[in-house]
């Protein structure tokens, strides 16, 4: 029995199974005492080994991905936003997006939730096993003129271009650097059809020759950008100023944020259909 028992603890160190082997003695005692059989003894020691492994994983994923801090779509409440389908935001924490290489765009004003989802469906494609990684539109530009300065732009449209789930956060929000707008179409053309993306934006598609300079390269992205895309309109009041709406003057309030003032004359193309939907 000791002889075994050794053998047993041996084989944990060997196989590098420190939570295992921490669990060892406590189920040997409860075999004996016989509160668990020889299969729940077995499946103890490895679902806690695996749940150690599991959450470690996950978090260096979600590191790597950007995606700290992790949001989750149990901590995000629907009932806030009730223009949004909670069953669409569900269907598509289901991931097939991801293997159908799609676009999900979630549009909508500042505060009502955009990155929390895209976060949050980057965080279940971690959990199962995807690829993510994270990051906000003006991050990706300047790491790709960057890269462009310095003779590595291909590695780096190549790192961007590997993963199964590229976000990218906040488009509208900055202006964009000029050559940028260009940047971002190189990265767009590489995983058009190869990878699934996640854009959160605050402007409307009819904006995106203003937001990107150039309606031309606007057109070019939209192109690709609408071909497999899903598009959740989130249209509703900021859960950041949820608690001093008070305070916010009227014409703030809600989604009046997300019209600023009277587009200028719009060059290029019409805008795409709005709902490009599956
Ligand atoms: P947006 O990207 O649309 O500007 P965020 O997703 O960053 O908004 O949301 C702002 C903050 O409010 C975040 O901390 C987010 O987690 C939280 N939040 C937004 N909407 C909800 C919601 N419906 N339920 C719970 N938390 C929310
Ligand atoms: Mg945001």
């Amino acid at each position: 029995m000791t002889e075994l028992l050794d053998n047993i603890r041996t084989s944990l160190v060997g196989l590098k199974m420190p939570r295992a082997l921490e669990a060892l003695d406590h189920t040997v005692q409860r075999l004996e005492k016989g509160e668990i059989g020889a299969l729940e003894a077995i499946d103890g020691l490895l679902g806690e080994e695996f749940t150690l492994r599991e959450g470690r994983r996950i978090g260096m994923a979600l590191m790597t991905a950007r995606l700290n801090p992790p949001k989750t779509l149990e901590s995000f409440d629907f009932t806030f936003q009730p223009s949004l389908d909670r069953h669409r935001i569900l269907a598509l924490a289901q991931l097939d997006f991801i293997t159908r290489t799609e676009v999900v765009h979630f549009l909508g004003p500042p505060g009502t939730g955009k990155s929390h989802l895209a976060t949050a469906l980057g965080v279940a494609a971690v959990k199962a096993g995807k690829s993510v990684y994270r990051s906000t539109l003006a991050e990706l530009i300047e790491a790709m003129s960057k890269a462009e300065r310095e003779g590595r732009l291909v590695d780096k449209i190549r790192f961007y271009a590997r993963t199964a789930l590229l976000i990218v956060d906040e488009i509208g929000y900055l202006p964009i650097t000029p050559g940028g707008a260009n940047l971002f179409f190189q990265l767009v053309n590489a995983r058009y059809e190869k990878g699934a993306m996640i854009l959160t934006s605050n402007r409307s598609f009819a904006e995106w020759a203003d937001v990107f300079g150039d309606p031309v390269v606007a057109t070019a992205l939209l192109d690709r950008l609408l071909h497999h895309a899903v598009v959740v309109q989130i249209e509703g009041a900021s859960y950041r100023l949820r608690a001093h709406a008070d305070l916010i003057p009227e014409h703030l309030r809600a989604n009046a944020t997300i019209t600023p003032p009277p587009p200028p004359k719009r060059r290029g193309r019409p805008p795409k259909r709005k709902s490009a939907d599956q």
